[in-house]
């Protein structure tokens, strides 16, 4: 049976390459019918932070992604709470003569490492029992517990082996053993399992069938090849997606990059559409094939083939996010967008009764729910500064014959009967009286009314702004 599994160490906000990982691993495990499994890798104390965990789950939820097992319904889901299931499984290594206790201290592995830079090999564990006989070794031992040293597990690695995998994303892959770096810890000084032993046990205690993941854990595979071979256990397949690169920078996408957001959370505080960001991250490295970029969860997970992830890096386009969560928000029902927009117009003291026809009129528009306050300026704020293109505009000679006979009609209108409706015709009827007609009957209006050249529907905007207002920047037009 298909079980794959996102296994996030609680660190800190959900990252889009994160929610990547936990997205792919999704639609494979909904596409196969098989499970997703969600397991927290909370063995790095130090870097643990507090709600980690929570938050990770709840913007998972957000972007509509669920899963069949989890620390929620699942007791010892977490790694701190199987600790005795890794001793277990150091201890048979041991007992096996497969893992030993390694009593070099911090200083001296930092000396053996300098050495190797130096020489220029890249840094490789120096097994400190070789050429010891029985007695040295127990001597050695001794002493070290006697200043008070406490070890770490180390795994033997067979440095003539060769490693190899069958990688779902990039295809065979050989490591040399040689190029581990040597024995390596299985077991910290705090006892706490490291990572590659961890994830091995893990994953086949909990039957998972296929890991997908990053390629900046392709150098960790061959090592945890070496505990799948050590305890005598089949190794789920690999995939491993290549990195996404800033499409602005062209490098690796970095939490340091100041042109993009890129957690989650920042994306549900601006008002994102959670189905625009599902898709969107959908095709990070990935696609169905043609032209076609809207996908509804339901259709990626028909959709989905693991065969057809990109070997090349993936583009994080934050302009085509845009793009997209603009497509969303315009063809979503009202109430849905409407929703999105009212903490910030509640925020921006703007809840009032034009709300709901500012938010109509704008919808087109939004590529993110918080612009709202923005796109709104000019009916709560000061009028526009005009840009020159604008103002040649307003320059055009027959621009004060066709403002005057609009405004006319304009101010003729009942306060009750100034309506869109009732907007619309008056261009007509100022095109006739005047002679002027096309754009520069209606870009000097909607100059002269808005102070912008771009905008929502004009007769709508009109009559949002209501009669005294648009009268009032009317004339000072035509002063
Ligand atoms: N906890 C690891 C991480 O956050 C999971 C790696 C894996 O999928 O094996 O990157």
């Amino acid at each position: 049976k298909i079980r794959v599994r996102y296994a996030p160490s609680p660190t800190g906000l959900l990252h889009i390459g994160n929610a990547r990982t936990a997205l792919f691993n999704y639609l494979f495990a909904r596409h196969h019918g098989g499970d997703f499994i969600i397991r927290i890798e909370d063995t790095d104390r130090e870097r643990h932070v507090e709600d980690g965990e929570r938050s990770q789950l709840e913007n998972l939820r957000w972007l509509g992604i669920d899963w069949d097992e989890s620390p929620e319904t699942h007791e010892n889901y977490r790694q701190s709470e199987r600790l005795s299931l890794y001793q277990k499984y150091i201890d048979q290594l041991l007992t096996e003569g497969k893992a030993y206790y390694s009593y070099k201290t911090p200083e001296e592995l930092e000396a053996d490492h300098e050495k190797q830079e130096a020489a220029g090999i890249p840094p490789h564990y120096i097994n400190e029992y070789a050429g010891m006989n029985e007695n040295e070794k127990e001597a050695y031992i001794a002493e070290r517990k006697a200043q008070g040293i406490t070890p770490v597990v180390r795994i033997s690695v067979n440095e003539t082996a060769i490693y190899k995998w069958n990688d779902i994303v990039k295809g065979d892959i050989e490591f040399e053993g040689g190029n581990i770096g040597g024995d390596w810890v299985i077991q910290k000084r705090d006892g706490y399992p490291t990572y590659n032993f961890a994830v091995v046990v893990d994953d086949h205690d909990m039957q998972i069938s296929h890991v997908i993941r990053g390629d900046d854990h392709i150098a960790n595979t061959p090592k945890q090849l070496v505990v799948y071979e050590a305890l005598g256990w089949e190794a789920p397949r690999f995939g491993h997606m290549t990195l996404i690169i800033n499409s602005e920078t062209g490098k690796k996408l970095s939490k340091r990059d100041t042109n993009t957001l890129q957690f989650i959370e920042d994306y549900r505080k601006k008002g994102y559409m959670s189905d625009a960001i599902f898709n969107f991250v959908a095709l990070l490295g990935w696609n169905p094939g043609g032209e076609k970029e809207i996908f509804s969860r339901a259709e990626l997970v028909e959709l989905f083939d693991e065969k057809r992830l990109s070997k090349s890096p993936a583009a994080f386009d934050q302009k085509k996010l845009d793009w997209m969560d603009n497509e969303y928000i315009k063809n979503a029902d009202f109430t849905d967008v409407f929703a999105l927009t009212k903490p910030f117009l509640e925020a921006a003291g703007r809840l009032d009764s034009r709300a709901e026809e500012l938010v109509k009129l704008y919808q087109p528009q939004m590529k993110s729910a918080d612009e709202i306050v923005e796109l709104t300026e000019l009916f709560y704020g000061d009028f526009p500064e005009l840009t020159e293109e604008a103002k040649e505009m307003l320059a055009a000679e027959s621009t004060p014959v066709a403002l005057r006979s609009f405004r006319e009609k304009l101010a003729a209108l009942d306060e009750a009967d100034f309506t869109a409706e009732s907007i619309f015709p008056l261009f007509k009827a100022t095109q006739k009286e005047t002679g002027v007609k096309g754009k520069m009957l209606w870009m000097p209006i909607r100059i002269a009314a808005s102070g912008s050249m771009h905008g929502p529907e004009l007769p709508e905007t009109i009559a949002l702004l209501g009669k005294e207002k648009v009268l009032a920047h009317l004339d000072t037009a035509l002063n």
